[in-house]
C-alpha cells in the first residue's frame, strides 16, 4: 500500500519535471525567435523560414517521385497529380510563402503551388515554387538527382535560360 503510493508520487513528480522541462525548452524556444527578428530586421527571419519550409516540400516531392518510379516499372509521373497515390497530406503542394490553402487531392494540378517538369532539359530542373510566392528572394528548385537548391532570381533566370542563339539544334 505505502510502496504504492510512493510510486504514484514517484510518478506524480516525474510527470512535473517532464513539464517543466517542456517549458523551458519552449522559453527558450521564443527567446530565440525574439532574438532572430531583433537582429535580422523586418520579416528576415521568416522569410528565410517560408523558404527552409519550401526547401522540405520540394525535398518530400523528390522522395513521392521515387516512390512512385519504384512502384511504376521506373517511370516517372507525368504530373504532380500522379503522385496524389503515394502522397499522404496535400500539404507537401502548397508553399506556405504563397498564403494558399492546400487544396483538395483530387486537383492537386489546379492548385499546387509548384512547377513540374515532366521532361527535364539540359538543367535537370525537376520541378520548382511559382516565382512570385517568395516575392523577389528567388525560387527553391528540385532537381532530377533528389537534390534541392535555393536560387536567388538571377541564378533561376540563367538556370532556366533557353540556350544560347547559335548551339547545336537537336
Ligand atoms: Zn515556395
Amino acid at each position: 500500500m505505502r510502496n504504492g503510493a510512493k510510486r504514484i508520487e514517484q510518478a506524480a513528480r516525474r510527470r512535473n519535471r517532464v513539464a517543466v522541462n517542456a517549458l523551458s525548452a519552449l522559453a527558450t524556444m521564443l527567446l530565440l525567435a525574439a532574438g532572430l527578428c531583433g537582429c535580422s530586421g523586418a520579416g528576415g527571419a521568416r522569410d528565410r523560414a517560408l523558404q527552409v519550409a519550401c526547401l522540405s516540400n520540394l525535398r518530400q516531392i523528390g522522395v513521392l517521385i521515387e516512390m512512385y518510379r519504384a512502384e511504376n516499372n521506373g517511370e516517372t509521373p507525368p504530373s504532380l497529380q500522379a503522385l496524389s497515390k503515394q502522397a499522404d497530406t496535400p500539404n507537401v503542394f502548397a508553399c506556405r510563402a504563397s498564403g494558399h490553402k492546400p487544396g483538395a487531392m483530387t486537383d492537386i494540378d489546379t492548385w499546387t503551388d509548384y512547377v513540374y517538369v515532366a521532361e527535364p532539359g539540359d538543367n535537370q530542373v525537376r520541378a520548382y515554387c511559382r516565382p512570385g510566392n517568395h516575392k523577389d528572394q528567388g525560387t527553391a528548385v528540385l532537381f532530377t538527382d533528389c537534390t534541392v537548391r535555393w536560387c536567388t532570381a538571377a541564378e533561376f533566370q540563367t538556370l532556366m535560360a533557353p540556350p544560347a542563339e547559335g548551339a547545336p539544334a537537336e
